[in-house]
């Protein structure tokens, strides 16, 4: 039976590219053990009411986004936890990234019309949610669900990573903007997935130290899918910063190795968790990240 973690800070709903509802995803949570979830959709604060009505007793949902940002030509995505998400700040930046979205949105479905996917854009709209954050990930569960791919790791290789025939680069706002952003909203901002950005090690501190700098809180040293080296690595980098350490699934959908609470345990000793922290430590109902055996789907 697997081991599921009792925090992850990390995941998300079909208000943006994850395959569940806001209920869907709390019941599964919570039917696999999970106590405290962070909703952490792209850009969007859309599904967090509806996600926390849905949590009741039992479940802790942390409110969250997924910022995306760009620092020197890299994509980086800065997560928000506990913000308030009526804070004036946020709306104006959801406002700005769900412009940012549709365009670039608009923009892919038309790079795939022309690979021969009609209404591409339509089509992976009324697969997700009402008015959601679509993303590459939205386009890429489409373009496998054409049978033009197998899977939609195969779709986002062949169309929407860099250098493929759909991929369209945005200019997002700033780290520093982010960051600035969500303190102000009262939430904590965390580094999501940093060994994901494939960036060397040289650049990888150079941005944390920017994160840092502006005022950042916590790097996401624990994901699902990740190599003990890097989780060590990672765990080092918090200290080294005087970052906390934040983990998180990234769920987006079933068979993908990142289910809600899978495989999070941070490495002992080795840094401080935001739920250990004495600044942090009241916004939580669980300070252990000690895990149980998974409830049955
Ligand atoms: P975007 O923010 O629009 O650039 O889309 C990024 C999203 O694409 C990520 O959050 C993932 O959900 C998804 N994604 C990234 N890499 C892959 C991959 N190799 N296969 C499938 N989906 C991916
Ligand atoms: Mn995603
Ligand atoms: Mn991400
Ligand atoms: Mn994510």
């Amino acid at each position: 039976m697997p081991e599921v973690s009792l925090i992850d800070l990390h995941s998300h709903s079909n208000a943006s590219d994850g395959a569940f509802t806001p209920e869907e995803l709390v019941a599964f949570a919570k039917k696999r053990g999970v106590k405290v979830l962070a909703l952490t959709d792209h850009d969007t604060t859309g599904g967090i009411e509806r996600a926390m009505a849905a949590a009741g007793d039992g479940l802790q949902l942390v409110p969250g986004i997924e910022v995306s940002t760009t620092w020197k030509n890299f994509q980086i995505h800065v997560a928000a936890l506990f913000i308030d998400i009526h804070a004036p700040c946020i709306e104006e930046l959801m406002q700005v990234q769900a412009q940012k979205r549709l365009e670039r949105a608009l923009a892919i479905g038309r790079l795939l019309e022309r690979q021969g996917f009609e209404n591409a854009y339509e089509r992976t709209k009324a697969q997700a949610g009402e008015g959601a954050s679509i993303t590459r990930g939205n386009y890429s569960r489409y373009i496998a669900s054409t049978g033009a791919c197998r899977t939609s790791d195969e779709a986002f290789n062949k169309y929407l990573r860099r250098g493929r025939p759909a991929y369209v680069a945005t200019r997002w706002g700033s780290v520093e903007d982010a960051v600035k952003i969500i303190l102000e909203a009262g939430g904590i901002p965390v580094l999501a997935h940093p060994r994901r950005y494939e960036m060397t090690n040289t650049k990888l501190r150079e941005l944390i130290a920017c994160f840092k700098q502006a005022g950042g809180v916590a790097l996401e040293a624990a994901s699902s899918q990740q190599k003990p080296n890097d989780r060590i690595y990672l765990a080092d980098l918090c200290v080294r910063f005087e970052l906390l350490a934040s983990v998180g699934s990234d769920f987006h959908a079933l068979n993908t190795w990142r289910d809600p609470g899978h495989n999070l345990m941070l490495p002992e000793g080795r840094c401080t968790a935001l739920w250990e922290a004495e600044q942090y430590r009241h916004l939580f109902t669980v300070h252990t990240q000690k895990s149980v055996t998974a409830g049955t789907n």
